[in-house]
């Protein structure tokens, strides 16, 4: 704006404005002149209802007439972008309205500096320019209190110091003293003249003659026309000659403390509905990173059982559940021909049967495994006391046994070697051979020390009367040929008993396994962290949309005062992402807390990666930033007029 310009500040010509509501169309304003010039005092006069907040709502560019020309400062404001509208009533305009409308819950300084917020003034220059103003105002005293805890008066003057935060170069006061007692309506109307006489265009909307009477100009209105005026002004030009570009400012920088405290204030003012509509994020988050600590752990632990057991092994079992086949049979024929094949070190054929051991009066059930010399090398589970048997009694089928610690320990509590004593398997003698050294409790919590090993054919022939293996173990030589052995040993098996009646398993199979089971959960975990989050960013919809409802007027202030669009959608899609990430929060720990849970009662591996947990965040997040958009646009697109009527 440029001060002295020939030009008329404030241009109506021919300004008419109709609102339209269902079939029903009402003129309130009927082709309206009127200018003012720069440093006026202008009264606007007229009964209720003749349209003079309308008209003021159109100078203050809140409101855009129906027809006629409106020139600001020589430019056409129809010609304005949002943009520039919106920094026109943060710069220039400084409305102050007969009820204050000032935002509730926040203090005296924080509602003067609205619009220096919206223009991107840093805080401390903010707080020194309101402190001042409200200093001068006659509420230094008063800086921190909210609305509720200032008189009218009070409230009127903190609205003025609003106005004039950014300099408020015109002031648009629409019936400031309306709602005021005499004396400090008298003070509001002393300010403003003070205000004219230091330069600013003040336009007074009043129906009290007296308060006009203040002002140096007075212009009535009825029924939407200017029936008088007493300072009628013809300018010498209406339109600039040369075009001048406005001087653009950084777009505000919408302060992010106070999105967040708005948000939290929104979250705190109904705790409960809060927590319901915020469910769906939280389950959601707590679903991605409780399953995926899961689903980290179990991978961890094959990999470590992959390392512990070693990758060179294959087995071959029997295939006795496939209704096709008449029950698979593995033999020592099978287990001797494999052993003849490429790259096999050694072959251990093994069968599982359960026994019925005694030593004195104690007897207990156990499970025996028959298998060959093999054994302590394969699985690299050697003897603690005596030794194993020998290949002498693996070919005689003699009856050796030899205990695990758990075993040992039950039948012989008073001796530390038990080697040489005799036990009765299934009533049979056998001779203790040695005692297997300890291993405890496997990947799955089965004692590994509470079973017993005899000679393959001993376990045929005396306790289970059949030659039939369970399962045959092969050591590679050549782990980067494991593929290629086991195919080899398919071709062989298949050949010998003419179709396919066996499986063949190895690490790298079972590693397939848990990963197909991983991949399996990684389906029913997105499936529902998608629900969950779906339902979370409705209900985040839901609290969004209430919020807009709830804090119309707020918003039309905010409007008025000078935030751009950008600005609204930026407080509420930021209070969505406030909303959404405190849900999320929650939502990792209680995934945490799952997590933590599934290890302790149900003994789940469980490994929390940090990219796991900021994954679930993000998701939280981008829900509540996809979901709050609608009701921000809603918000950003609310016409501050009817927004600032709302009760
Ligand atoms: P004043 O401020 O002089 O009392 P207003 O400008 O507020 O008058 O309103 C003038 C007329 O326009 C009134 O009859 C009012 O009902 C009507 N009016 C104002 N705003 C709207 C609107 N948004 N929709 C419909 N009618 C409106
Ligand atoms: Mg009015």
């Amino acid at each position: 704006m440029t001060a002295g310009s020939d030009v008329p500040l404030i241009a109506l010509r021919g300004v008419r404005r109709a609102f339209t509501r269902g079939s029903v169309t009402t003129e309130v304003l009927c082709g309206v002149d009127l200018i003012i010039n720069r440093g006026e005092f202008v009264a606007i006069v007229g009964a209720s209802g003749s349209g003079k907040s309308t008209l003021m709502n159109i100078i203050g560019l809140l409101d855009r007439p129906t027809s006629g020309s409106y020139r600001f400062d020589g430019r056409e404001a129809g010609a304005f972008g949002r943009n520039e509208q919106a920094r026109l009533r943060r710069e220039v305009f400084g409305f102050i309205f007969q009820r204050y409308l000032l935002l509730p819950g926040v203090d005296a300084c924080a509602n003067a500096e609205l619009p220096a917020v919206y223009a991107g003034i840093p805080a401390g220059t903010r707080r020194q320019r309101s402190t001042a103003l409200l200093d001068r105002l006659g509420l230094a005293d008063r800086l921190d209190h909210t609305p509720d805890q200032l008189s009218g008066g009070q409230q009127q003057r903190v609205s003025i110091a609003r106005a004039l935060m950014n300099g408020g170069a015109v002031i648009l006061a629409d019936e400031p003293t309306g709602a005021l007692d005499s004396a400090s309506g008298a003070a509001v109307m002393t300010l403003l003249g003070e205000l004219a006489d230091e330069g600013h265009t003040v336009i007074l909307v009043t129906h009290d003659a007296q308060a006009a009477r203040a002002a140096r100009r007075v212009v009535e209105i009825r029924d939407g026309l200017v029936v008088s005026d007493s300072g009628e002004t013809i300018p010498a030009v209406l339109e600039r000659s040369g075009e001048q570009r406005p001087k653009r400012h950084a777009p505000g920088l919408f302060a992010l403390t106070e999105a967040l405290r708005s948000a939290f204030a929104a979250l705190a003012g109904n705790p409960f509905r809060t927590a319901l509509t915020l469910l769906g994020i939280v389950i959601g988050t707590a679903a991605v990173v409780a399953m995926l600590a899961i689903g980290e752990g179990t991978r961890r632990d094959v990999m470590a059982r992959a390392a512990a057991t070693g990758t060179d092994w294959i087995v071959v079992m029997p295939d006795n559940d496939n209704p096709t086949l008449p029950g698979g049979r593995l033999t020592l024929a099978d287990a001797e021909a494999l052993a003849t094949l490429p790259n096999v070190k050694a072959v251990t054929p093994g069968r599982w049967t359960t026994v019925t051991l005694t030593a004195g009066s104690t007897s207990l059930r156990s499970e025996a495994f028959g298998t060959s010399t093999a054994y302590p090398e394969t699985f690299q589970w050697g003897t603690r006391w005596g030794g194993f048997f020998t290949p002498a009694d693996e070919r005689a089928g003699a009856p050796v046994i030899v205990l695990g610690t758990a075993v040992a320990a039950r039948l012989f509590p008073d001796e530390e070697d038990p080697s040489g004593r005799y036990v009765l398997a299934n009533n049979i003698p056998f001779l203790v051979t040695g005692v297997l050294v300890p291993k405890g409790p496997d990947e799955r919590g089965t004692d590994r020390d509470d079973r017993v090993v005899v000679p393959l054919l001993t376990a045929a022939s005396r306790l289970i009367g059949s030659t039939d293996l369970g399962g045959i173990q092969l050591t590679v030589a050549d782990t980067a040929r494991l593929e290629e052995t086991k195919q080899l040993v398919r071709e062989t098996l298949r050949e010998r008993h003419r179709m396919e009646d066996f499986f063949i398993n190895d690490m790298a199979a079972r590693i397939a396994a848990v990963a197909e089971t991983q991949s399996a959960m990684a389906g029913l975990l997105a499936m529902i962290a998608g629900i969950s989050l779906l339902v979370g960013g409705i209900g985040v919809m839901n609290i969004m949309l209430m919020n807009v409802t709830e804090r119309t007027r707020e918003i039309g202030i905010r409007i008025a005062v000078g935030a751009s669009a950008a600005d609204i959608l930026r407080q509420f899609l930021l209070e969505a992402l406030v909303l959404a990430g405190g849900g999320g929060i929650v939502g990792v720990a209680l995934g945490l807390a799952i997590g933590v849970g599934a290890s302790f009662v149900l003994g789940l591996s469980v490994v929390f990666q940090l990219t796991a947990i900021v994954l679930a965040l993000v998701a939280a997040m981008s829900t509540g930033v996809l979901f709050g958009y609608m009701p921000a646009r809603r918000a950003a697109r609310l016409n501050p007029v009817e927004a600032l009527a709302r009760e």
